[in-house]
């Protein structure tokens, strides 16, 4: 059966002590209260990931990722990280895809394909996103942009591979702008994912495929998304950054 996740994703926010701070208190949080969602993943700046990870080791459930990796394996990519560097520090998941990336960081679904790769040989598991901008979603071609990320980023893995991986629906139009899909928006190209994996890979590999709804997502709105029959938990910007919010969204699940 599929997992519930809950997984923040910090950006590029917080200096050093701050995200310590703030980790540690998600930490704290999560060994008093009981926390619904199966797993709890925080995806902060590289200059985090190691200490955060020492501080997850021990707590259930709660895990950390990493928001980009580079695609080889190491050498002379000035700036770059690599899925096994990632590794070494204790992450567990890479965000890939994120729209913000493919935006500004020109990320081709090529490259996308080949990052995956790198961070499946490096047991990373990949969160991957995908979703359509303003546009795509007003001329109604948001299905087949959706399907032609999933086809050109993902559908080259085997099925034993693909069960690694996280999916993410964001919608472009959603991200830090406040406008949430409604649930019954989100629940439609939720649902219209899972066929799309199930066409390719079959029906008990898409049933076993969590995926995340993220945009805007908050306390307010993650009950009625969450509650939705294809949606198995968020990915989460702003709201990831308060400690009390992440958690109460977090507890949704219970
Ligand atoms: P917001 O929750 O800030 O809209 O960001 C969503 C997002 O991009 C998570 O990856």
């Amino acid at each position: 059966m599929r997992k519930n996740i809950v997984a923040g994703n910090w950006k590029m926010n917080l200096e050093y002590e701050q995200g310590v701070s703030l980790f540690s208190e998600i930490v704290n949080m999560a060994k008093d209260e009981v926390i619904g969602a199966q797993e709890v993943v925080v995806c902060s700046p590289a200059i985090h990931l190691s200490s955060i990870a020492k501080l997850s080791s021990g707590v259930a459930n709660v895990h950390v990722g990493a928001q980009n990796i580079h695609q080889a394996e190491s050498g002379a990519y000035t700036g770059e990280i690599s899925a096994s560097q990632v590794k070494s520090v204790g992450a567990e998941y890479v965000i890939l895809g994120h729209s913000e990336r493919r935006a500004f960081f020109k990320e081709t679904d090529a490259l996308l394909a080949d990052k995956t790769n790198a961070a499946l040989k490096h047991q990373l598991n990949p969160i991957f996103c995908i979703g359509e901008t303003k546009e795509e979603r007003e001329s109604g071609s948001f299905f087949d942009v959706i399907k032609t990320q999933l086809e050109a980023g993902l559908f080259h893995l085997s099925a034993t591979e693909f069960a690694q991986v996280v999916l993410a629906y964001e919608p472009v139009w959603a991200i830090g702008t406040g406008l949430t899909a409604s649930p019954e928006q989100a629940q439609e190209v939720h649902a219209f994912i899972r066929a799309t994996v199930a066409e390719k890979y079959g029906e008990a590999v898409a049933d076993d495929t969590s995926i995340l709804y993220g945009g805007s997502c908050n306390p307010s709105n993650a009950e009625s998304l969450f509650s939705q029959k294809d949606i198995d938990g968020g990915l989460i910007g702003g709201a990831s950054l308060k400690s009390r919010d992440f958690l109460d969204i977090v507890k949704v699940f219970n």
